[in-house]
């Protein structure tokens, strides 16, 4: 483990955005790198990563810092080299929770009133008569209700976030479900700029020609990771795998399709699928 000797300038403070997870998960670090809070799991796919076809498709990482007495993940900011970027997070897959969770929940449920109240927020006829009278969901079946009001059981995919070059910003797409609307927003995100559009439909054929010979993907169950796109008005524009915080080794003698419908056991999360509603997705706003 380094010590981190650097401190943050306000600069870059400024560039950064964060769509999603808890906003103190990050910090600055040095120009061109960031600091995502530890996890062993997420550290170990990285680790692996580095001997693997999927390694110049994510952020590159350059191990364990400690700051402030938290241990971070040291990695690339992918932001870094675009001026006034607009991003978006895509979370892929047709679930967004590791089979365990399920499990555990229940068999030790535990009500959630912080969850209720975000679901009622966005539906308040979302919970069951059950949950409303004891003001409290669990949070499999809270992850659930987000996967099916969204377009992640439809189209193995979703929208989580997105960050224009304008400085707006807008993280409301919980009830985006339909292609149609989909295509809206993709619309909208690349400004009808068919150079960025062809640009990430190529990145993406190449990242789905990447996933289906890479070893690390055959052998993890991919959950709750997101391809992260970047563009800015020189067109510049890329697309990347981030989010390694739920994706889980399988047994040594089990590999995973991932084009496949889940069933509980089975562990499949549809990622290949959900990839190709992508591209689907993207293709449709260049015939528009
Ligand atoms: P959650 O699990 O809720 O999605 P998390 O804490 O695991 O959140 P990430 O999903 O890894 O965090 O990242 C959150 C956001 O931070 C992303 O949506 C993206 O906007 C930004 N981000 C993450 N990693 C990078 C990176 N290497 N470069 C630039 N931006 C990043
Ligand atoms: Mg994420
Ligand atoms: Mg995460």
């Amino acid at each position: 483990v380094v010590h981190w000797p650097f401190s943050a300038t306000q600069r870059r403070k400024l560039n950064w955005v964060q769509l999603a997870g808890h906003k103190g998960n990050f910090r600055a670090a040095d120009e061109g790198n960031i600091l995502k809070k530890f996890s062993e799991n997420e550290k170990q796919c990285f680790e692996k990563l580095r001997d693997d076809v999927l390694l110049p498709f994510v952020p590159s990482f350059h191990g364990v810092v400690e700051k402030d007495g938290e241990s971070f993940l040291h990695m690339t900011d992918l932001l870094s080299n675009f001026d006034l970027p607009n991003v978006m997070d895509c979370k892929m897959g047709v679930r967004t929770y590791l089979e365990e969770e399920l499990v555990r929940a229940r068999e030790r449920p535990k009500q959630r009133e912080d969850l209720y109240r975000k679901m009622v927020e966005v539906d308040s006829e979302g919970p069951t008569p059950q949950e409303h009278s004891q003001r409290g969901v669990t949070k499999p079946r809270y992850m659930q209700w987000r996967e099916s009001m969204s377009s992640t059981n439809t189209l193995g995919f979703r929208i989580e976030g997105i960050k224009k070059s304008d400085g707006t910003c807008r993280t409301d797409f919980k009830k985006t479900q339909s292609k149609q609307d989909v295509v809206q927003v993709f619309k909208d995100f690349v400004g009808g700029n068919p150079d960025i559009l062809k640009s990430y439909l190529s990145r993406l054929k190449e990242i789905q020609q990447a996933l289906k010979t890479s070893e690390f993907f055959k052998q993890h169950e991919v959950i709750g990771s997101s391809l992260l796109f970047i563009h800015d008005h020189k067109s510049n524009a890329q697309v990347w795998i981030i989010d390694f915080g739920k994706t889980t080794a399988l047994p040594e003698d089990q590999t995973l399709n991932h084009d496949i419908p889940w069933q509980e056991g089975n562990r499949e999360d549809g990622y290949l699928w959900g990839l190709q509603n992508l591209l689907d997705t993207l293709k449709s706003v260049s015939n528009e």
